[in-house]
């Protein structure tokens, strides 16, 4: 019997490539494939009605050899241990790629957030902290936001902490509010850094931006910005959706008439300035770049013959499985891998950590400045060491990453 291979496998199987390329050893490899520590949590929930309910946590450090873990909290029905897991890895990469100080770790909690009340959801968020608590920290493991979770979120989880340490520890977690230390720039750091990314991939195939068509999968923290972002460059913005439905018009989608539109009925359908469409075509339109930027596995060995596009530009993780990879690797069509397309949250959630460690606060100028100038050094190298092994941007980035995170495990050596 054959089983779909999970989030795990893919990220194992990239891990796998990269040991392929760097030709290191298969005990190099368990080290690294192997997450350090996996945590399980019961978070018991009051409901607003009385009644009780035990939803299930997850925190999984997978590797704190450059520093602490650093990874989102993702409020979902889909989270699992193997989704958490493959999480957990893609974040140490990520942010060996972007030479940041961190390891990676993944947490969430098994639930839909659409189905409960703030007030419970409030209740949830501190529970979960304090089931962590011994294993987080400002120079352990720094949560952060991902789907389901956002400013407030942290909020409520740097104030539970900081309770339970006797005084405020702004450095806990990163994607705060601003008012609470979080960092300018921050909330749309990972739709700053998809566009830039989509910006050089169209570039470096010779497409100008104001020639661009785009479609863009989610309309969420990722998505909304991302399609604004490229709507204000110039870019024409086709078609967008997010789990409701998918709209689309040819002329380009004005972003901030729709992002009114959402924030009035909550979805995209039915928004006056484009039409409807079918959500499993968006991906598959005759645009220049398509932006999945909502959940993973989107792009399978069933759909992947049929993306016309030319580039693929990751801003959810894991859009892309294996198997639908390998046939857009096939095909030619350029993909520019989650680790490097989102990294603009983690890069500027960086920044916040590094702000509220000093109590000194940035301009906005300075944190876009400094976000664009290392996303696109690291595309650059990204792009050098995929000619130099003749091997895909993603082959690259991960290669990359794996090289950085297995050479700090050489120098701090085997303990005992
Ligand atoms: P979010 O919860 O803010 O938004 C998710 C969006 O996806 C919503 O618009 C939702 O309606 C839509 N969606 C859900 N299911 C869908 C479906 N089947 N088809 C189309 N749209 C669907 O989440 P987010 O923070 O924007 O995260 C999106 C992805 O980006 C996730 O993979 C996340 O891990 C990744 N990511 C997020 C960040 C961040 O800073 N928020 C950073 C790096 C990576």
């Amino acid at each position: 019997m054959t089983t779909t291979p999970t989030p795990y496998d893919d990220a194992k199987a990239q891990l796998k490539r990269a040991q392929e390329i760097l030709g290191f050893s298969d005990d190099d490899y368990e080290l690294l494939a192997t997450p350090r520590r996996e945590i399980t949590v019961a978070v018991p929930v009051k409901r607003d009605d009385g009644t009780k309910t035990v939803l299930r946590g997850y925190r999984i450090q997978h590797n704190w050899s450059r520093g602490p873990g650093k990874g989102g909290v993702r409020y979902s029905e889909r989270v699992d241990m193997e989704e958490v897991r493959a999480l957990a890895m893609l974040m140490t990469w990520k942010a060996a790629l972007l030479n940041l100080p961190y390891g990676g770790a993944k947490g969430g909690i098994a639930f839909n957030p659409a189905e409960y009340s703030k007030a419970e959801i409030e209740r949830i968020t501190r529970r979960y902290v304090h089931e962590l608590f011994p294993v987080i920290g400002p120079d352990i493991d720094i949560p952060a936001p991902d789907m389901g979770t956002d400013a407030q979120t942290m909020a409520w989880f740097m104030d539970t902490y900081s309770q339970a340490v006797g005084y405020t520890q702004p450095g806990i977690v990163t994607g705060k509010p601003v008012s609470l230390g979080g960092s300018l720039g921050r909330a749309e750091a990972t739709s700053l850094g998809v566009y830039f990314t989509t910006r050089a991939a169209l570039g470096h195939l010779g497409i100008e931006e104001n020639d661009a068509t785009v479609a863009v999968q989610g309309f969420g923290k990722v998505g909304r910005g991302a399609a604004r972002f490229m709507d204000k460059a110039g870019m024409k913005v086709v078609a967008i959706s997010d789990v409701f439905g998918a709209i689309y018009n040819a002329d380009g989608i004005d972003t901030d008439a729709l992002g009114e539109h959402v924030d009035e009925t909550g979805k995209v359908v039915d928004f006056a300035g484009a039409e409807a469409m079918d959500p499993e075509e968006l991906l598959l339109l005759d645009v220049d770049a398509v932006v999945p930027a909502a959940i993973e596995a989107v792009i399978t060995k069933d759909n992947a013959a049929d993306v016309k596009a030319r580039v693929v530009v990751e801003g959810a993780n894991g859009p892309t499985t294996g198997s639908g990879d390998a046939i857009l690797n096939e095909r030619g069509v350029m993909v520019v891998p989650d680790i490097l397309a989102n990294s603009g949250g983690v890069l500027v959630s960086y920044y916040e950590w590094v702000q509220s460690r000093d109590n000194f606060f940035w301009d906005l100028e300075r944190v876009q400045k400094s976000q664009e100038a290392a996303m696109l050094a690291v595309w650059d190298e990204v792009v050098e060491f995929s000619k130099e092994h003749s091997v895909n941007l993603r082959e690259a980035a991960v290669s990359m990453a794996v090289e950085r995170v297995l050479d700090a495990h050489k120098m701090r050596g085997l303990f005992p």
